[in-house]
């Protein structure tokens, strides 16, 4: 299995890839751009292989391409298995997925099936292959209304066999589940948003993330902002 950032830039958009050549694709969020991230990949479409979309949380910058993806892959005549996971009570996207749905639910080609995750839930991918879901802690904030409520938010690790392959934080602040779950992580992708020297709440800053990362065998800071 190969894993690549295809696009993270924190309030713009973050999509990683992960392949597995002939047996399934996995995407960690879909923010705007998805499709011309894939294409730009040279993934052939349609798709062969199911593809699991596991998304994080429902800010914009994370799920916006979800819409995007679903009406590229009806357009195409995609027949393989969509899966998508997301936390549960994530409004937002619920409600791509049910704009989709509801709108096109005669003319979808492909068999697509959705499931709510909450923290420690377990997806069994292929034989040897299983996604666990960790709880992380987030909020939204904009410019006019400040820092709002926690949302529901996700990092997700990928097990072969027994082995901790690949871990994702999607965003999050500082919480307790953080070292456990980078720990002894082949490779970490680590959100590093915040820029300043402070404490966020919602964020980690980039001292902050590096710290995380040394818990794992190596590491990637992403979302951080360009
Ligand atoms: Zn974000
Ligand atoms: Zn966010």
């Amino acid at each position: 299995m190969r894993h690549k950032v295809l696009y993270s830039s924190a309030g713009i958009a973050t999509q990683i890839l992960i392949q597995e050549s002939q047996k399934l694709i996995i995407l960690f969020d879909v923010g705007d751009g998805i499709i011309r991230d894939l294409l730009k990949e040279g993934l052939s479409f349609p798709l062969t292989v199911p593809l699991y979309i596991l998304l994080t949380h429902g800010h914009y910058d994370h799920c916006g391409g979800l819409f995007s993806l679903l009406g590229f892959l009806r357009m195409i005549g995609q027949s393989s298995l969509v899966e998508i996971y997301y936390p549960a009570g994530s409004i937002e996207i619920e409600g791509l997925i049910d704009i989709f749905t509801s709108s096109y639910q005669e003319t979808i080609p492909f068999k697509l099936k959705t499931s709510s995750l909450k923290p420690l839930d377990e997806i069994k991918i292929v034989e040897d292959v299983r996604i666990v879901a960790y709880k992380m802690k987030h909020m939204g904030s904009t410019l006019s209304h400040g820092v709002l409520t926690e949302i529901p938010a996700l990092g997700y690790a990928i097990f072969k066999k027994d082995e901790k392959w690949l871990v994702f934080t999607g965003d999050t602040g500082m919480n307790e589940n953080l070292p456990n779950f980078l720990k002894n992580a082949k490779h970490a992708y680590i959100e590093a948003t915040n820029l300043s020297d402070h404490h966020s709440a919602y964020h980690l800053n980039v001292k902050e993330a590096q710290k995380l990362g040394e818990l794992a065998k190596d590491f990637t800071l992403v979302h951080t902002r360009k």
